[in-house]
């Protein structure tokens, strides 16, 4: 998840938007990234994308964003294009801004995850939506947790019209349960947040040494699209930017914590360096907390 997007910003945006076709009246933008498969970035409130797929037998949606009104805006979208029932909903992890508006398409009956999201909204979706009652997204009181029915543990496939997808989990990451979407006819991979583009990302309940495994293994796939869970579509030079960043959090953190620093003084060493190297990237305010994440994971590793 992100920050929240300023209330003026997007009164500003929904101004210069609202008569071009395809988009809510807000920044949010549906982009055609291929042919019957669409994005929405840049939505209001949070700024996660989604990701449908519109097939001759029906509609794949991936991830539902974090209220109810915004995955209605996503139906509605859906909607201008096509008639056909949503069939799949898919959660590539179980964080708020990809599940909360789970509940908008509950009547296809299919909401597909790995089997750690079902477990985490189960365990602590009440918690995890706290959370976000303190971010103030209007329609947020109308969350109804929804857990995924259909789960998977390492690997499943999805037939639908003429696409075959392929769900992958290759293990802990941005969470514990972050599903890889890969089409190969496409060469298309759809991330969830195991790639944020030119964006810091959330690290809160990340692995990072699994993340950096994660998206090596990502790299292999052969992929020309790349679908991030935040931030534009990219491509697959998007993968290997984000490798690189955890990877320098990773040897910024290891090297302090061999100097015996502790976290307030690897934050203040790290932090500004990671600050000039990602100026430009959004989100900067992120490094102090990813720095912790890291020195907590790599300080714990060197205890065992
Ligand atoms: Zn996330």
């Amino acid at each position: 998840m992100i920050k929240v997007g300023s209330l003026t910003t997007v009164l500003i945006l929904s101004f210069l938007v609202f008569s071009l076709p395809l988009t809510f009246a807000d920044k949010a933008k549906t982009i055609k990234v291929l042919k019957n498969v669409y994005t929405i970035t840049s939505g209001d409130g949070i700024d996660s994308n989604t990701t449908f797929i519109i097939t001759k037998e029906g509609v794949i949606v991936i991830d539902t964003r974090p209220t109810p009104a915004e995955a209605r805006k996503v139906l509605a979208e859906i909607r201008k294009l096509t008639a056909l029932p949503i069939v799949y909903t898919i959660n590539t992890h179980y964080h708020g801004d990809h599940t909360f508006g789970n509940q908008v398409f509950k009547n296809s009956k299919t909401i597909i995850a790995h089997k750690n999201v079902r477990n985490k909204l189960i365990e602590s979706g009440q918690k995890h939506l706290s959370l976000f009652k303190t971010f103030g997204l209007p329609g947020i009181d109308e969350v109804e947790i929804t857990p995924p029915n259909i789960i998977y543990e390492k690997e499943m496939e999805i037939w639908l019209g003429e696409y075959r997808l392929q769900l992958l989990y290759h293990g802990k990451g941005h969470t514990d349960g972050d599903t890889i979407i890969y089409i190969d006819q496409l060469r298309t991979v759809i991330t969830g947040d195991l790639v944020f583009n030119k964006k810091i990302p959330y690290t809160a309940d990340a692995y990072i040494d699994d993340w950096i495994d994660s998206l090596k293994y990502i790299e292999l796939l052969k992929n020309e699209t790349v679908i991030p869970g935040h931030g534009p579509i990219g491509e697959r030079t998007t993968i290997i930017s984000m490798k690189h960043y955890l990877m320098n959090l990773k040897e910024l953190v290891l090297a302090q914590l061999k100097d015996k620093k502790t976290l307030k003084e690897t934050q203040e060493i790290v932090e500004p360096i990671l600050r000039k190297k990602y100026k430009d990237w959004e989100d900067l305010d992120w490094i102090k907390d990813n720095i912790e994440r890291a020195w907590l994971e790599y300080s714990s590793k060197q205890k065992t």
